[in-house]
């Protein structure tokens, strides 16, 4: 890797909405050590898809609520108090129920993967962006965060922490140069979603359709470039109209 290249970290970058930012990045010339929970066919076809962009890549396996495995292998590929030029957080999961029903590891799960997850992945890179006076952080949040969604109580306070998460660490780290945003998507057409009933979703999108995770990377590459440098502290909606 020559050391005038940038690097973007994508931390659940196998599948869906991390993978199209995987890819959208690596067009945009940077490095990409993309993470998922174990290699699949899926990591294998987006090293396929991030070589022919020509730029290194590297893939990091393990479970985003593993703290301590997380700070090892992130050590591992920064080096101590090293850190990416671009993090993006982006790994999820729902576990949906009404709350009325919902299992207590229904409530931890998510929480974990969502929320803790955020910490234990980005909280070890934010000194090394410090000690450099430049970084970009970026959350994949969720519109369930902004309004709250039925029966993904869960789901709706682990994203509405995120957002607050990333507002208080804009606060915290902007003097140093580090840029922190939060994208939050509403109906993207991802493994995630395809399960959802879209009969009942669609009549509330004022665009009509669901989005495609093309969509949300290119407002990703926009927070990670030279066009996005006053926008911090923000929830970027990426949603046809669903929240406004
Ligand atoms: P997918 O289910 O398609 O992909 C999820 C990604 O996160 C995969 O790369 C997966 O890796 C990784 N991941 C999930 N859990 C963990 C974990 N515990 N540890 C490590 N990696 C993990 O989801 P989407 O692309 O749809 O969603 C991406 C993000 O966008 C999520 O945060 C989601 O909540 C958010 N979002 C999605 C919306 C949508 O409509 N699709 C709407 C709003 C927000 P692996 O391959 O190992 O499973």
């Amino acid at each position: 890797m020559n050391t005038t290249q940038k690097t973007a970290l994508i931390i659940g970058g196998s599948r869906g909405i991390g993978r199209a930012t995987a890819l959208r990045l690596a067009r945009d010339g940077y490095a990409i050590i993309a993470t998922c929970r174990q290699e699949s066919a899926a990591s294998a076809e987006l090293a396929d898809g991030v070589a022919a962009c020509g730029v290194p890549f590297t893939l990091l396996t393990f479970d985003v609520g593993d703290r301590d495995e997380a700070r090892r292998q992130l050590e591992g590929a920064f080096g101590e108090g090293g850190a990416p030029d671009v993090a993006v957080f982006n790994a999820g999961q729902a576990d949906d129920n009404l709350f009325a029903f919902m299992t207590p590891a229904q409530w931890s799960d998510v929480l974990r993967t969502n929320l803790d997850g955020f910490y234990n992945t980005i909280q070890p890179l934010v000194f090394g962006m410090l000690a450099r006076k430049s970084g970009r952080i970026i959350a994949i949040s969720s519109a369930s965060g902004q309004t709250g969604q039925a029966g993904q109580v869960n789901y709706s306070a682990a994203k509405a922490g995120l957002i607050g998460a990333v507002k208080a660490l804009a606060r915290e780290v902007g003097r140093k140069g580090v840029l922190v945003n939060a994208i939050a998507p509403g109906l993207i057409e991802t493994d995630m979603t395809k399960e959802l009933p879209k009969e009942r979703i669609l009549p509330l999108i004022p665009l009509a359709r669901a989005g495609v995770a093309n969509e949300v990377a290119g407002v990703v590459s926009f927070l990670c470039g030279p066009d996005s440098t006053y926008i911090h502290g923000q929830v970027i909606a990426v949603n046809g109209g669903l929240v406004m």
